[in-house]
């Protein structure tokens, strides 16, 4: 009937705040080390690097409220806490002075991470992939439309684990601003109503086990809150 030889996949979506409506996800673009404290954190020169990007897969977000099984093949999965920009309208090397025109909202996420195969691929040169794009790895709170924020400039960013602060900075000390990520992210790829970017995580990353409390908000902008469950065991074979 469909003309497809399996069902169609479901459309990964998140959640718009104050309403039941779905914002529907493409693609997920990330920005490495956008915050001077966090590169230097992970060993690098904030001063020196132009924004980098990589990717998850769509269906990796989740929303605000899961819990998240801890994931296979790591033993130190870490947290960082990020400003999603969501996108509304679509453009190819769209210009800084337009850049927010469009973005359609704005959300918390948290840009899971298996920092121990990041770490790896680093030292053997290889994909971050799967360090980064593993199932449920982009966990995603309500969009705010964007008309309903101010500018994304400035807000305290914030993370905290059963209750204990770990992250927390503010979009201020963002190296490359919303706008420019918006700008240059379409230099590399013609960006589509749908695509998601996480613009990068202040400094405080560190280790969640199973058993954790996750919570992250953005000032006037909404917050997030996950669980780590144990991880799934045995041999499953999907539907
Ligand atoms: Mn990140």
């Amino acid at each position: 009937m469909s003309g497809f030889v399996i069902d169609l996949p479901e459309s990964p979506s998140v959640a718009v705040a104050a309403t039941q409506e779905r914002f529907p996800v493409r693609r997920v673009f990330c920005v490495g080390r956008n915050y001077a404290a966090h590169a230097r954190e992970m060993g690098n020169d904030p001063d020196r690097e132009p924004p980098f990007f990589f990717t998850k897969p769509a269906d990796a977000v989740v929303d605000s409220g899961a819990e998240i099984p801890y994931p296979p093949l790591t033993s130190n999965l870490h947290h960082e806490i990020e400003l999603v920009v969501a996108i509304g309208k679509g453009g190819f090397r769209i210009g800084r002075d337009v850049a927010l025109e469009h973005v359609w909202g704005y959300a918390v996420g948290i840009d899971l991470t298996r920092r121990d195969l990041q770490d790896e691929a680093k030292a053997t040169r290889r994909p971050w992939d799967w360090s980064k794009g593993f199932d449920r790895s982009a966990p995603c709170g309500p969009l705010v439309r964007a008309e309903a924020w101010h500018k994304p400039t400035h807000g305290r960013i914030w993370l905290a684990v059963n209750g204990e602060t770990r992250q927390d900075a503010d979009l201020s000390e963002l190296i490359w601003p919303v706008a420019d990520i918006v700008a240059i992210c379409s230099e590399g790829v013609e960006l589509r109503p749908g695509d998601l970017i996480f613009t990068g995580t202040p400094a405080g990353v560190g280790p969640l086990q199973a058993g954790d409390r996750v919570a992250g908000g953005i000032d006037g902008l909404g917050e997030i809150e996950l669980s780590i469950g144990q991880p799934k065991t045995g041999r499953a074979v999907g539907a």
